[in-house]
């Protein structure tokens, strides 16, 4: 730090910050976690500076001898980590990968035409009526994925994101009776809609998938079938979604993020059937930017971590911590969306308390508890307020906090939850005790002490 010091203190400080907070605050938000320092070294070098574009063996630039190993290395280790016909390392985040593989959909579906009309626009700048154009010129190719409110993500099919715009578009969401996903009402859906992708796999669902399902009613229906893992990578590399819930031999082409629940650098990757795989390697430059040969060489460590007997240790203990999450919360009286959870998250439904999830999420994190707000199934108060939050067991297991100490946190952030009263009139500011606040966070700061 000195050396970064010495050009931008205001940087250094930043970092070491970053260190003290995330050493003394909980870390329940779901999408992180904290990276090894083999992993966080393989990124921070000289890697950085090399362009790459193209393939291994496949360059747009001369002197790519040692980013070849890092991409081959990595995409080697990705290959056996998760019994993969073909793994692409390149995609520098989970939405570069899920672009990467629409198009490679799109153009192994249609010959997808040059319109030179497009050529001098900004894409921002396109009329819906020209979207349109461009839609027909990709055969008006349709997306079914899980809609936002049931746990999807943006890039499955809406309408800020470009997925939105490239596809017509439908969601499937969950039965609301039991919160989980209704296979039957999404086979009919399909059948109606005739979708080109369905999309399996979600930000805020807190439950297992049946992926061998999903192919099924993708197959009925001639669509291709795409899984985004990037939640809960490190659940399949750990071996605890297997057989049906286990989306690499039911899908035709899987999507991740690396630094989520498979704890690698910031970043994505691709696997496929070996059919679309010439067209995901045209990920960059038709999608991507140049790799980014420092964090390939960080994902290569990543998996080949994940693949050592000790992370399924650890993959099975982010799905215990967070069932005891959920068994600690359900004995306070905290309501949780499906009731109970299958895997790394719990979505806590806080209407009851009378507050929005934006209230609770600042009202948790004024007691040293990050968590974030996360709409539920047919949420009341919108996709801005929420009236959710979601927590996740990834980066506090990766401390070694157990059962125990899970069962502490559900009984802080109940305290916190019951103690928030919102402002007369508004979803955003709330009343909270200062007091209560300043002895959660003491308390939290103390249950972390034993696991530096
Ligand atoms: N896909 C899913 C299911 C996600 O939850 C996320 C991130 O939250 C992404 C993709 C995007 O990942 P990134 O932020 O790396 O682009």
């Amino acid at each position: 730090l000195d050396v970064v010091r010495s050009v931008e203190p205001r940087i250094a400080d930043a970092i070491a910050q970053e260190l003290t907070d995330q050493r003394e605050s909980l870390k329940l938000i779901a999408s992180e976690n904290y990276a090894s320092p083999a992993v966080l070294l393989a990124m921070g070098n000289w890697l950085s500076d090399k362009y790459a574009e193209g393939t291994v063996g496949r360059r747009f630039y001369a002197g790519c001898q040692n980013v070849d190993i890092v991409e081959s290395v990595a995409a080697e280790h990705a290959k056996a980590l998760f019994g993969a016909p073909y793994a692409y390392v390149q995609p520098h985040s989970g939405i570069d990968a899920n672009l990467v593989a629409y198009w490679a959909i799109l153009a192994d579906r249609v010959e997808v035409p040059y319109l030179q009309k497009f050529e001098k626009r900004q894409i921002n700048d396109l009329t819906d009526a020209e979207w349109a154009e461009l839609r027909q010129a990709f055969g008006n190719q349709r997306l079914l994925g899980m809609s936002l409110d049931a746990g999807g993500h943006l890039t499955h099919g809406f309408r800020p994101n470009i997925s939105g715009k490239m596809f017509d578009q439908r969601s499937y969401g969950v039965d609301p009776a039991t919160g989980q996903i209704d296979y039957k009402a999404l086979l009919e859906s399909a059948k109606e809609f005739k979708p080109a992708v369905i999309v399996g796999g979600y930000s805020a669902y807190p439950r297992k998938v049946n992926f061998a399902k999903m192919r099924e009613i993708a197959d009925e229906v001639g669509a291709t079938f795409m899984v985004d893992m990037a939640h809960f990578a490190g659940l399949v590399a750990g071996g605890v979604f297997t057989g049906d819930y286990n989306p690499i031999p039911h899908a035709h082409i899987v999507t991740t993020t690396t630094h989520k629940s498979l704890r690698g650098p910031r970043g994505g990757a691709v696997l496929c059937q070996p059919e679309l795989a010439s067209q995901v390697d045209r990920g960059c430059p038709m999608v991507l930017g140049g790799p980014l040969p420092h964090v390939m060489a960080a994902k290569a460590i990543a998996f080949a971590e994940a693949r050592r007997p000790e992370f399924s240790t650890y993959a099975q203990q982010i799905v215990t911590n967070s069932q005891a999450l959920a068994e600690g919360l359900l004995k306070r009286g905290v309501q949780l969306v499906s009731g109970g959870t299958d895997n790394h998250l719990v979505l806590l439904d806080v209407h009851p308390f009378g507050i929005t999830g934006r209230q609770a999420e600042q009202a948790l994190l004024d007691s040293g508890i990050v968590t974030n707000r996360n709409a539920i199934p047919n949420d009341p108060n919108g996709a801005w307020y929420t009236s959710g939050i979601r927590v996740g067991t990834p980066a506090l297991t990766s401390r070694g906090l157990g059962v125990a100490e899970m069962d502490s946190i559900a009984g802080l952030i109940h305290t916190v939850l019951a103690a928030t009263t919102p402002a007369e009139g508004s979803k955003a500011k709330f009343d909270l005790d200062p007091a209560i606040a300043e002895r959660v966070s003491k308390q939290a700061t103390e249950l972390l002490a034993p696991f530096p």
